[in-house]
C-alpha cells in the first residue's frame, strides 16, 4: 500500500475564494495553525470573477442608507424566506468588513470627496456596491492573498518558517470528510479530510478538529452557466455525506444577463453594473419591456414611465428606479417570456444597450472588462451597439444549514461560509450581497472554527482512510467492465437539469428529471477512466460527478416539493407566491451514496424589533394572517 501524505492542523479551510481566505485569516489571527486548500490554482475562484461590487450600507453615495435599509432590501430580495438572523448580521457587519479590506491594502473607487464610491444594483434602495471598476472580485482576492502573505511574513520573523501557521495547498481536491463514529445519542464530529493533488494524483489526508467549507457553488450541473469548471457542488455533497443538512436547494439564481452568442461563450456573465450604470433592455420591437413586468409586491418602488426611470439616475430622491433594476429573478423571467413570445434577438436573447445612455469614454471607464469581453469574444463594440443577453445559471441560494452566529453545521466541527452555506439569501440573492456575505460569514466561520479547535482533537479512523482511497480509485477498477465515459454522463446530467429543472419548472418535467437522475446515478457508479493518476481530467471529473449528482438530486426533489413560485424557483403549474410556504424550509439529508431524504421544517419567527422595521402593508404581501396575528401577540 502507498504512503499517504499526512498533515495535522487546528483549522482546515477547503476553498480559497473570498469566504475561505477570510476564514483562514481569522483562524490564523486567533493563533491557530491553519491550512487553506484549493482545487484550482491559488487565486482562481469565483470571487475573482465578481465584477459589480460588494454591498455595504456605508451611506457614502446616499446618507440615508444604513444597515436597517440594507436588511429590508435583502429580506425583500429573498421574498422573506431568508434566515433573518443571517440577514441582520450581514447588513450590520458588511461596512466594517469593507473598511477592513482597505486596511489589508484594497483600494476601492472613490467619490469626488474621496469616500469609497458606491454604485446602484438591482433591489438595493440606495447606491450601495463598493467597487473597483468592474473588477471588484480581483481586488478582493488580491488583498486577501496579500494579507495571508503578510501574516506568513510575521510568522517567519517569529519562527523562521513562513508556513508555520498558515499554509496553502493549491490544486488539491478534497473528496471525503472524516467524522468520528457516532455513539448512541451522539453526533459524529469532524476529525479530518482526504483528497488528491491534481497534478500527480498523490493522496493526502489532513487531520483537524475544525473544517470550514468554502467551496462555492454548483453551477456546473447546468449546461448554460456563468460558473467555471470547479463548481461541481463538492462542499454541498461533502457536507451531506458527513451528516450535515442542506436547505433552500430549490432556489437557483438564473442571472438575467449572460452572453448568448457565440455558442462557445454562451452563459458567460454580463455584469448587472451595465444596468446599474444606465443600460436598458429592449425586445426585437425596440420596446423597453421591463415596464410590463413589475410585480404587485414591488409596484410602489419602481418607475411607471421611461421618463421617470431616466430621471432617477440623476435625481434618485424624487423619482423611482427603472424596472431594469428589479431583483434578478424578476428580470430573468421577463427575458425568458419575451424570447418565448417571439420577441427575442437573433440569437435567442434580448438587447441590452448602454451605448445610447453613456458616452463611449464613460463606458470604457466604468465597464472596461465588459467592453473587452464583447469585443474579443463576440466582435461587438458595446460603446456603439447593443449586446445580446439571456438568462444563465449563476448562483445557488441553497447550501449547508448553519447556525447563523457561528456558521457551524449540525456536525460538530464542520463550518460553512460563502456560497456553499444556505439561508442568508432566502429564495433569491441580491447582486453584491455575495461578496459581503463571504466576508462577514467567512470571518465568523474562521473565528468559531478556531474556538472549536480548543475542544480537543478527535482521531481519524484508519479504516475510513482506506475506504477513501478505494472510493477514489474506483473509476480505474471499473474500466475493465466497460463502464461509461464521465464526460458523456456529465453532459447528460447538465442537459437534464437545464431542460427539466431550469428557470421555469413543471411537475411532470421534474418527475422525468428525477427518473433520469436515477439512471445517471447508476451510470455514475460505473464511470470508468483509463490511464493513471498523473494529471488525468477524466478521473477528476469521475470523482466530481458523484457530487454533481447528489446536489442535482437535492435541487430536483426540493423543486418538485415546493408548490409555489418564489425567487429563484418558478413553477409553471403553481405560478404565484403562497404565504403558507413562506416559513417552510425544505431540508435535505443524505440517506446513502445517491439517495436524498427531504423533510420540512418551520422557519424561526423574526425577532420583534426586526419585524417592526417593515410596514404592516408590506408584510401582508408575504405573511399569512395567522402569522401576523402571532407576531402582534408577541409584540404586545
Ligand atoms: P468561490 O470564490 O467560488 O471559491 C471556491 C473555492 O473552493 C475555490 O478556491 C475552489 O477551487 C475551491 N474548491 C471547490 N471545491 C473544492 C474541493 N473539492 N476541494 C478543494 N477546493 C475546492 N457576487 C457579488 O456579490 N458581486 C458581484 O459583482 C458578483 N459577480 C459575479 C460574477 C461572476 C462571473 C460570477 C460567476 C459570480 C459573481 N458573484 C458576484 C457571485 C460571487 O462571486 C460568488 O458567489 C462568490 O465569489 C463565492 O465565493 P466563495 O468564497 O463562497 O467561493
Amino acid at each position: 500500500t502507498e504512503q499517504i501524505e499526512q498533515h495535522s492542523y487546528d483549522v482546515v479551510v477547503i476553498g480559497a475564494g473570498g469566504a475561505g481566505l477570510r476564514a483562514a485569516i481569522e483562524a490564523r489571527l486567533q493563533g491557530k495553525r491553519t491550512a487553506i486548500i484549493s482545487k484550482s490554482l491559488f487565486g482562481k475562484a469565483h470571487t475573482v470573477m465578481a465584477e459589480g461590487g460588494c454591498a455595504a450600507s456605508m451611506g457614502n453615495a446616499n446618507p440615508n442608507d444604513n444597515w436597517q435599509v440594507h436588511f429590508r432590501d435583502t429580506m425583500r430580495g429573498g421574498k422573506f424566506l431568508n434566515n433573518w438572523r443571517m440577514a441582520e448580521l450581514h447588513a450590520r457587519e458588511a461596512p466594517d468588513r469593507v473598511w477592513e479590506l482597505e486596511t489589508y491594502g484594497a483600494l476601492f473607487d472613490r467619490t469626488a470627496e474621496g469616500k469609497i464610491s458606491q454604485r446602484n444594483f438591482g433591489g438595493h434602495t440606495y447606491p450601495r456596491l463598493a467597487h473597483v471598476g468592474d473588477r471588484t472580485g480581483l481586488e478582493l482576492i488580491r488583498t486577501l492573498q496579500q494579507k495571508v502573505v503578510s501574516l506568513q511574513q510575521e510568522d517567519f520573523a517569529e519562527t523562521g518558517d513562513y508556513e508555520s501557521r498558515i499554509r496553502v495547498f493549491a490544486e488539491c481536491t478534497i473528496t471525503e470528510l472524516f467524522t468520528t463514529s457516532e455513539g448512541p445519542g451522539e453526533r459524529g464530529a469532524i476529525s479530518g479530510c482526504f483528497g488528491y493533488f491534481r497534478d500527480d494524483g498523490r493522496f493526502v489526508r489532513f487531520d483537524a478538529p475544525s473544517i470550514v467549507l468554502a467551496t462555492g457553488g454548483v453551477g456546473k450541473s447546468y449546461s448554460v452557466t456563468s460558473n467555471s469548471w470547479e463548481y461541481t457542488g463538492d462542499g454541498h455533497a461533502l457536507a451531506l455525506r458527513a451528516g450535515a443538512t442542506l436547505i433552500n436547494m430549490e432556489f437557483l439564481q438564473f442571472h438575467p444577463t449572460g452572453m448568448v452568442w457565440p455558442p462557445s461563450v454562451k452563459g458567460i456573465l454580463v455584469t448587472e453594473s451595465v444596468r446599474g450604470d444606465g443600460g436598458v433592455l429592449r425586445n426585437s420591437d425596440g420596446e423597453r419591456f421591463m415596464f410590463s413586468y413589475v410585480p404587485d409586491v414591488f409596484r410602489d418602488q419602481y418607475a411607471t414611465s421611461e421618463e421617470e426611470g431616466d430621471r432617477w439616475y440623476t435625481d434618485p430622491d424624487n423619482n423611482r428606479r427603472p424596472p431594469e433594476l428589479l431583483p434578478r429573478d424578476e428580470v430573468a423571467r421577463a427575458i425568458n417570456s419575451e424570447v418565448k413570445a417571439g420577441r427575442g434577438s437573433p440569437h435567442g436573447g434580448v438587447f441590452l444597450d448602454v451605448s445610447t445612455r453613456l458616452k463611449a469614454e464613460e463606458i470604457l471607464k466604468r465597464l472596461p472588462s465588459m467592453h473587452h469581453q464583447f469585443k474579443e469574444l463576440a466582435d461587438v463594440d458595446i460603446t456603439a451597439e447593443p449586446m445580446e443577453v439571456g438568462p444563465t445559471c449563476h448562483y445557488v441560494m441553497g447550501g449547508v444549514e448553519v447556525d447563523p452566529d457561528s456558521a457551524m453545521s449540525s456536525v460538530p466541527g464542520l463550518f460553512a461560509a460563502g456560497e456553499v452555506a444556505g439561508g442568508m439569501h432566502g429564495s433569491n440573492r441580491l447582486g453584491g450581497n455575495s461578496l459581503s456575505d463571504l466576508l462577514v460569514f467567512g470571518r465568523r466561520a474562521g473565528l468559531h472554527a478556531a474556538q472549536h479547535a480548543d475542544r480537543g482533537r478527535p482521531a481519524v479512523t484508519e479504516s475510513d482512510v482506506q475506504d477513501a482511497v478505494e472510493r477514489a480509485l474506483l473509476p480505474f477498477s471499473t474500466a475493465t467492465d466497460g463502464g461509461e465515459n464521465p464526460f458523456m454522463v456529465q453532459q447528460e446530467l447538465q442537459k437534464t437539469m437545464h431542460e427539466l429543472v431550469g428557470i421555469i419548472r413543471k411537475e411532470d418535467e421534474m418527475e422525468m428529471a428525477l427518473k433520469k437522475l436515477e439512471d445517471i446515478a447508476t451510470r455514475t457508479r460505473t464511470v470508468s477512466v483509463e490511464g493513471h493518476r498523473t494529471f488525468n481530467p477524466g478521473w477528476h471529473l469521475a470523482l466530481d460527478l458523484r457530487n454533481m449528482l447528489l446536489v442535482s438530486l437535492c435541487v430536483g426533489k426540493a423543486a418538485l416539493e415546493r408548490q409555489e413560485s418564489r425567487g429563484g424557483h418558478t413553477r409553471d403549474d403553481y405560478p404565484v407566491m403562497d404565504s403558507d410556504w413562506r416559513h417552510q424550509l425544505l431540508v435535505c439529508s443524505a440517506l446513502g451514496e445517491d439517495d436524498i431524504e427531504l423533510t420540512r421544517k418551520d422557519q424561526i419567527a423574526m425577532r420583534a424589533d426586526l419585524f417592526d422595521l417593515f410596514e404592516m402593508d408590506e408584510l401582508k404581501k408575504y405573511y399569512t394572517g395567522e402569522e401576523l396575528g402571532g407576531h402582534r401577540t408577541e409584540l404586545a
